[in-house]
């Protein structure tokens, strides 16, 4: 069948924001309450002629205790039918000790990790993609869901390790 790309992150990073942004309609359910997708659903996504399948994750309890091994966890069980991840990270709360464990775990899958610097929403925040550098992860890049900024760009890296 067709590569499929997984997109995990923290709850409330924009996992489902950018889905949408790439589906380019509203398919996945955003909150502004975390964890607020419950499971794992995949959607056919296609760029430049290319298709691919995007699984949204999540199912994380707002209050939930240990969140970096729930997040670790989730973003190991998708990595079970990934061929490649989109790691979402928010630059406006910077890079979490749960980044920084689910960072771990991408790391080790030896999977292609396209590391999304997420809510660049203007020039401000530039500096704060490049700092994820340090998550050892490679290029950071800056991309704002919401707005549709760096979304190109970062279509054509996943196309590039498809
Ligand atoms: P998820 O839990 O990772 O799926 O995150 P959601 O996609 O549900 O988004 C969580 C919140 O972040 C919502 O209020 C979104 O509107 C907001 N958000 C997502 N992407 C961006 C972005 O690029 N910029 C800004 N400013 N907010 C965003
Ligand atoms: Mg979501």
């Amino acid at each position: 069948g067709q590569p499929v790309v997984a997109v995990v992150g923290r709850p409330n990073v924009g996992k489902s924001t950018l889905v949408n942004r790439i589906l380019g309609r509203r398919a996945a359910v955003v909150e502004d309450v975390p964890g607020v997708t419950r499971d794992r659903i995949a959607y056919d996504a296609v760029w430049n002629g290319r298709r691919f399948t995007l699984v949204d994750t999540g199912g994380w309890e707002p209050d939930a205790s240990g969140l970096a091994a729930q997040v670790s966890e989730q973003a190991a069980a998708a990595l079970d039918t990934a061929d490649a991840v989109l790691f979402i990270v928010d630059v406006v709360t910077g890079a979490t000790d749960a980044d920084e464990a689910v960072a771990r775990v991408l790391h080790r899958s030896g999977l292609p990790v396209i590391l999304v610097a997420n809510k660049v929403d203007d020039n401000r925040f530039e500096a704060d993609a490049a700092a994820l550098w340090g998550l050892g992860l490679g290029e950071p890049h800056p991309v704002s869901a919401l707005h549709g900024r760096g979304s190109g760009d970062l279509l054509d890296a996943v196309l590039a390790v498809l």
